[in-house]
C-alpha cells in the first residue's frame, strides 16, 4: 500500500476557479519527490491538502491509510506529528534560540513559548542535538536563531520538521530564498538525512535542474493539473 494516495483532488479558494483539478498520484515510503511548476501552479495548495491546512473541495487525499478529509480534531493533531513540514521563510520564532526551536517543533510554539530546556525528556534533547550534529549547525545550538544565514536557519527548519519523527516531510520551496551555494548545502542535507532517516520527501521547486539533481521522481504541475509524472531523467529540460 502506498504511503500517500492523492485521487482526483480538486481545491479552490473562495469558490473561485480551481486552483487543483484532478490530481492523481501515488508516492510510496522512502521515495524523494520534486513537485515543480511555475508559481501559482498550486504547488503550495497540494502541499496544503496533504497536510489539511486547508479544506479539500473535491477528491480524496490518503495518508497512511486515513481519509485525510474527514478527520476529527485529535486525528488531525496525529497527522499533524506525522507529515514535517518545511518553508521558503523557515518560520522559526527569531528570538528563540536554535535548540528551542528545534524542540518546539514538537509541540507547537503556542503551547510552549513559555518552555525552557528544562521542559524536555533527555532523549528529545537527545535527538535534537543528533539532527544538529548530522546537519552541520550543532555549534550553533544555543545562538539566537536570527543570528545565523539563510542556509543555517533553513536547517533549523530541517531539523525542526524532523524532531517529530514524521513519516513524511513536505518542503514548500526551500531554497527560493537561498543563493545557489546555501541552496546545494540544503538540497544535500535534505537528500541525506532523509534517506538516512528512511523518510518520504515531496519538494516543491522551480528550478527544474535542481529537481533532476536531486529527485527520483518529478511531478510537473501547470495550472492546477499535472502534465509530468514519471523518473527524473525522462524529464526533457525544454519543458
Ligand atoms: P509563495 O508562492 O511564495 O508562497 P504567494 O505570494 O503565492 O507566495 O503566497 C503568499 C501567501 O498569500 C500565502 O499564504 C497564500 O496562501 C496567500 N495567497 C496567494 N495568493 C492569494 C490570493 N490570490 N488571494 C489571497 N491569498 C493569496
Ligand atoms: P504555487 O505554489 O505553485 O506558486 P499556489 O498554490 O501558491 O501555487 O497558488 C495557486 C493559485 O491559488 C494562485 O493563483 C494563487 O494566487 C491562489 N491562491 C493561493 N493561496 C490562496 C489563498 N489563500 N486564497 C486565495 N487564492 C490563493
Amino acid at each position: 500500500m502506498s504511503l500517500l494516495t492523492v485521487q482526483q483532488l480538486g481545491k479552490s479558494y473562495n469558490n473561485q476557479n480551481k486552483v487543483l483539478q484532478n490530481v492523481n498520484f501515488e508516492v510510496d515510503a522512502g521515495e524523494f519527490i520534486s513537485i515543480i511548476g511555475p508559481s501559482g501552479a498550486g504547488k503550495s495548495t497540494l502541499l496544503r491538502c496533504i497536510n489539511r491546512m486547508v479544506d479539500i473541495d473535491e477528491g480524496a487525499v490518503i495518508f497512511d491509510g486515513a481519509d485525510v478529509g474527514t478527520l476529527n480534531k485529535k486525528e488531525l493533531r496525529k497527522l499533524r506529528t506525522d507529515i514535517g513540514m518545511v518553508f521558503q521563510h523557515y518560520n522559526l520564532v527569531p528570538r528563540l534560540s536554535v535548540i528551542e526551536n528545534v524542540l518546539h517543533g514538537r509541540f507547537g510554539y503556542k503551547t510552549t513559548l513559555q518552555g525552557v530546556m528544562g521542559r524536555f525528556t533527555e532523549e528529545e534533547k537527545e535527538r535534537a542535538f543528533f539532527l544538529l550534529e548530522k546537519l552541520g549547525i550543532v555549534e550553533h545550538a544555543y545562538k539566537r536563531c536570527d543570528q545565523l544565514s539563510g542556509g543555517q536557519q533553513q536547517r533549523v527548519g530541517i531539523a525542526r520538521a524532523l524532531i517529530q519523527e514524521p513519516k513524511i516531510v513536505l518542503c514548500d520551496e526551500p531554497i527560493a530564498s537561498l543563493d545557489p551555494n546555501a541552496s546545494k548545502i540544503i538540497m544535500d542535507h535534505l537528500k541525506s538525512i532523509t534517506m538516512e532517516l528512511g523518510i518520504t520527501c515531496i519538494v516543491n521547486l522551480h528550478q527544474v535542474e535542481v529537481a533532476r539533481d536531486y529527485s527520483d521522481r518529478i511531478i510537473g504541475l501547470r495550472q492546477g493539473q499535472v502534465v509530468f509524472d514519471d523518473v527524473s531523467h525522462r524529464l526533457t529540460l525544454e519543458r
